[in-house]
């Protein structure tokens, strides 16, 4: 099983991130190993009606790291590539990044390889409505919880809780999160992950004395966590001069309006020719000199090339997994980027999910305006917690973010002992 994970070059990724940061805390060679390796891994086989009448086999994942700390807690993505190893790796990244914000969580991912772009909304449900099936013995509020992530949204989370619903005779809110309101969704949960990336892109660039009024942006991907990352940026007085998606990318040394721009990707289904932009190459994109970097698509899009000819001050990583090792030690290098890691730095997701939760176990809901300054009181502490740490113990911030979560789970294994 550990050859097929690291067969995968993102679980190859996260395991050499897992390593190098066990070996910085000396880690002892037993926890470390029940640290490193997912709990449980299911994989499922789904057929499905399509909308021609063919019926089409599917292949989905849900993968739960640890259960030490409490229920699991992770999204599940739809993406033509996913593949366990991937969805390995991701819940394994949610693990530190819920232990990290001290949240009462362990972490997992889910995924299915499809392309949510070219199906109906008919076929996405009905794939939907299969996958939770399969899921529901191994979910539920006191589990596993999922949410969305790449290719989903509060509607994939509503068939969820339909299907999950009907076959328990009841309302059960509480088994996914990132819901619709009229669900017991939370106020703030859609727009949280962006705001957490601007927020904490933010508070980096106090750190380096820059007014977020003489401070530029790029973003790569205007999905959920780009889009709503750009909105608050702007509003926060930062001019987002460039944002690519999977249509090209565009540019406006002015500033692009943002809430123009999420109208007309609305409207036209990508960012390119969008009026007053000009074109641009998606890689030159994130190569431009601008005060921060913000890509908010995919893993691995910064590698060992393009962290040489990086020219943002803020690197703040919005999506799981965009900066290689290689890359890593690049940037680390440079000493002239301030890197915001992912786990840290998209972690506003996972916490307003939690605040979700909460309220949902509650029977009790918050206002928006709660909601995130909630949020932002937690990022900020963690943020704070972070530098700090990256301060005394002389270390990256990568090493220092995974380090605070890896400990965290590393002690809890240690107190709890070996059963049987
Ligand atoms: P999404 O599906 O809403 O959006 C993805 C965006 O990336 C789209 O705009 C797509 O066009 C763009 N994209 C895809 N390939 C691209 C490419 N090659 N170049 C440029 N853009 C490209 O997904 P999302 O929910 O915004 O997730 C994005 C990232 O953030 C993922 O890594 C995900 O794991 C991470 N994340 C999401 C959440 C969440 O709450 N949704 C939370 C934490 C982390």
């Amino acid at each position: 099983m550990k050859e097929i994970l690291l067969a995968n070059e993102t679980f190859g990724m996260a395991a050499r991130q897992f390593d190098r940061t066990a070996e910085f805390l000396g880690l002892d060679e037993a926890v470390r190993e029940r640290c490193k390796w997912p709990k449980r891994m299911l994989s499922f086989s789904m057929p499905v009606s399509m909308d021609d009448g063919r019926t089409e086999v599917f292949f989905g994942h849900r993968v739960q790291h640890h259960l030490s700390r409490g229920p699991v807690k992770g999204g599940i993505r739809y993406s033509p590539h996913v593949e366990l190893g991937e969805v390995a790796a991701l819940a394994m990244w949610m693990n530190w990044k819920c232990a990290l914000m001290r949240l009462p969580y362990g972490g997992a991912k889910g995924g299915i390889a499809c392309n949510p772009r070219e199906m109906s909304t008919g076929e996405k449900e009905r794939l939907t409505r299969r996958f939770a099936q399969e899921m529901l013995p191994f979910i539920g509020e006191d589990i596993d919880i999922p949410a969305p992530d790449m290719g989903t949204d509060a509607q994939t989370m509503a068939w969820i809780v339909d299907t999950a619903s009907t076959q328990a005779g009841r309302f059960t809110p509480g088994i996914v999160t990132g819901k619709p309101l009229e669900l017991q969704g939370s106020e703030g949960r859609t727009q949280a992950t962006g705001h957490g990336v601007a927020f904490t892109a933010t508070r980096a660039l106090q750190r380096l004395g820059i007014d977020c009024t003489d401070a530029s942006a790029v973003i790569q991907g205007f999905g959920n966590v780009g889009s709503y990352a750009a909105e608050t940026l702007m509003f926060d007085g930062v001019k987002v001069k460039g944002v690519s998606d999977i249509s090209g990318a565009i540019w406006s040394d002015n500033g692009l309006d943002i809430c123009q721009l999420r109208e007309y990707v609305a409207r036209t289904g990508g960012v390119l020719d969008f009026p007053n932009s000009e074109p641009i190459d998606a890689q030159e994109l994130m190569l431009q000199k601008v005060d921060i970097l913000a890509p908010c698509a995919m893993e691995r899009v910064i590698d060992e090339e393009v962290a040489k000819k990086l020219q943002c001050r803020v690197l703040a990583e919005g999506a799981n997994g965009p900066t290689t090792p290689e890359a890593d030690a690049i940037i680390e290098e440079r000493g002239d980027i301030f890197l915001v890691p992912d786990v840290m730095c998209n972690a506003g997701g996972v916490t307003v999910s939690y605040f979700e939760w909460v309220q949902n176990l509650q029977r009790f809901s918050w206002t928006e305006r709660e909601v995130l300054s909630k949020l932002e009181t937690q990022l900020a502490t963690t943020f704070d917690r972070l530098v700090s740490f990256a301060e005394t113990r002389k270390c990256s911030h990568r090493i220092a973010a995974l380090a605070l979560g890896i400990k965290e789970v590393a002690d809890v294994k240690k107190t709890r002992g070996l059963y049987p």
